[in-house]
């Protein structure tokens, strides 16, 4: 068939489920009448005839990029219409983005290299390139332009050594022949993403001195970027080596498992953190952000001495008695005053004096910090985040003063502290939940709005330290040591 005839039988198709009176205003109006098999064929179709319509502009796309490169100078086609690159006039043409220009560009550039069909190859035709096949196979539509890139982009082009002869050269050239091949028999059957990281790691396979080095440059690449942006956003980017990615990769993966359909639980404690996590009303992304600070929090705190110096990786905050807002010593950023509360909480405070116009008149001793020690035994009692069902270790968590903070106030007692995940502790304190216990009864926890005591919630013990207090009775027989 040719490519006109195949294009008007896909065009025809498409009619045919259309109807031929409707006018282009209504379309949309007129497939929202459509059965669901009709529905479904005018997708096909159009995806059919979209197929045909690429092919075409991507060869196109081809010849423009070959006409109009650097040695071609002013007179090179895309040069001549006054653009600096092709990808530039075909971002024009087409109203694709710089990114998808570009992709056309490179498919429409593979395309151009596969060999003419002729039956018989004279001696001084050379041999085809290493990536015909992957030409070919865009225009037997058996794989798309974006498949076929996100190939070409993983296995990049075939590494030779430097003064090395022909025949290597042309064993590389096979040998990259040979993985796009492979690679596009199993386009078919997985995602772009894995194609394309299949695609990678075939390279690094087939050069492995190539791979290191790329190993080391994504390693020098790496940073951490955090800026405020124009609307007050307290933005940060990430950008990882490899081993700093699979780490960070896992934590995420590990903790999110649940949600992102991992494999099934074979404990049922496991599979009942699954159901709350699932159950947890936190985008992935949020738990992601919770984790990641909470372990470097974590972190912090356990090397405060030794990376940091004296003076502790926190956030010392300023805030004016009855004032809501609190803000940075630092920078001076303003923050609400719940935030404020909350590194009470954690942190403690010093009590400043000062004039009218803010002389000091007197820096007072640090209050209500929970000391090392006492922080010791509320790991010991609490065990962990003490929020209803979370799960979060001691070496996680905040320790939350249940008295709430006001100037004169000042016992920090380890019978008015609890611990708290970072989350929960930011909770109760933005969101109006407050804790309260009698003597050394029970911690009892208040819903927002609830002055009475009615909506309330007991913090329970973890049972495992329930068991690990009150067992006086020996244990049974079997677990003692013999002898
Ligand atoms: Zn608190
Ligand atoms: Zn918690």
């Amino acid at each position: 068939m040719t490519f006109a005839a195949e294009i008007t039988d896909r065009a025809t198709a498409l009619v045919a489920v259309l109807g031929t009176d409707v006018e282009t205003q209504d379309v949309a109006n007129h497939v929202a009448l459509l059965s669901d098999t009709d529905a479904v064929t005018l997708a096909e179709a159009a995806a059919a005839l979209m197929r045909c319509a690429e092919l075409a502009q991507v060869a196109a796309v081809g010849v423009i990029a070959a006409r109009s490169t650097r040695d071609a100078g002013h007179s090179g086609l895309a040069q001549s219409r006054g653009h600096r690159t092709a990808v530039s006039l075909v971002q024009e043409l087409t109203g694709a983005g710089k990114a998808d220009a570009a992709r056309k560009v490179r498919v429409g550039e593979s395309l151009l290299r596969v060999p003419e069909p002729i039956a018989e190859t004279s001696v001084d035709t050379p041999p085809p390139a290493w990536d015909a096949a992957l030409g070919a196979a865009l225009l037997e539509q058996t794989i798309t332009a974006v498949q076929i890139d996100a190939i070409r982009q993983g296995l990049g082009e075939p590494v030779v050594a430097e003064g090395a002869d022909t025949s290597v050269a042309e064993a590389a050239a096979d040998a990259w022949a040979l993985a796009a091949e492979q690679l596009i028999a199993e386009a078919a059957t997985v995602t772009l993403d894995e194609l394309r990281q299949t695609a990678r790691s075939v390279r690094d396979r087939l050069d492995p001195d190539g791979a290191h080095r790329r190993f080391l440059e994504r390693f020098e690449r790496r940073s951490v970027r955090l800026w405020m942006d124009a609307d007050g956003n307290r933005r940060g980017s990430l950008l990882f080596d490899d081993e700093g990615w699979l780490l960070a990769q896992t934590m995420r993966d590990n903790a999110l498992r649940p949600r992102m359909g991992g494999p099934r639980f074979i404990d049922s404690a496991e599979s009942e953190r699954a159901v709350d996590l699932t159950a947890d009303e936190r985008t992935n992304d949020q738990l992601t952000y919770d984790l990641f600070l909470d372990v470097l929090r974590a972190g912090t705190l356990a090397d405060a001495e030794a990376v940091f110096g004296t003076r502790q990786a926190g956030v010392r905050l300023v805030r004016v008695v009855d004032d809501v807002m609190a803000h940075t010593e630092d920078g001076l950023v303003t923050l609400p005053g719940a935030v404020a509360d909350q590194h009470v909480c954690e942190s403690g405070y010093a009590p400043v004096t000062v004039d009218g116009r803010g002389n000091p008149l007197d820096v007072g001793r640090e209050q209500r910090l929970f000391t090392p020690r006492q922080r010791i035994g509320l790991a010991l009692r609490d065990g962990g985040c003490m929020w209803r069902g979370c799960e979060r270790p001691a070496s996680y968590c905040e320790a939350h003063h249940i008295d709430e903070w006001s100037a004169d106030s000042g016992r920090t007692d380890i019978d008015r502290g609890i611990l708290l995940c970072r989350f929960h502790h930011m909770n109760l304190h933005h969101h109006g939940w407050r804790i309260t216990r009698d003597a050394k009864g029970d911690f009892v926890l208040h819903q927002p709005g609830d002055n009475v005591g009615e909506t309330t919630i007991v913090l329970r013990k973890r049972l495992p330290l329930t068991y690990a207090w009150a067992g006086n009775d020996p244990p049974p027989r079997r677990f003692r040591p013999a002898g």
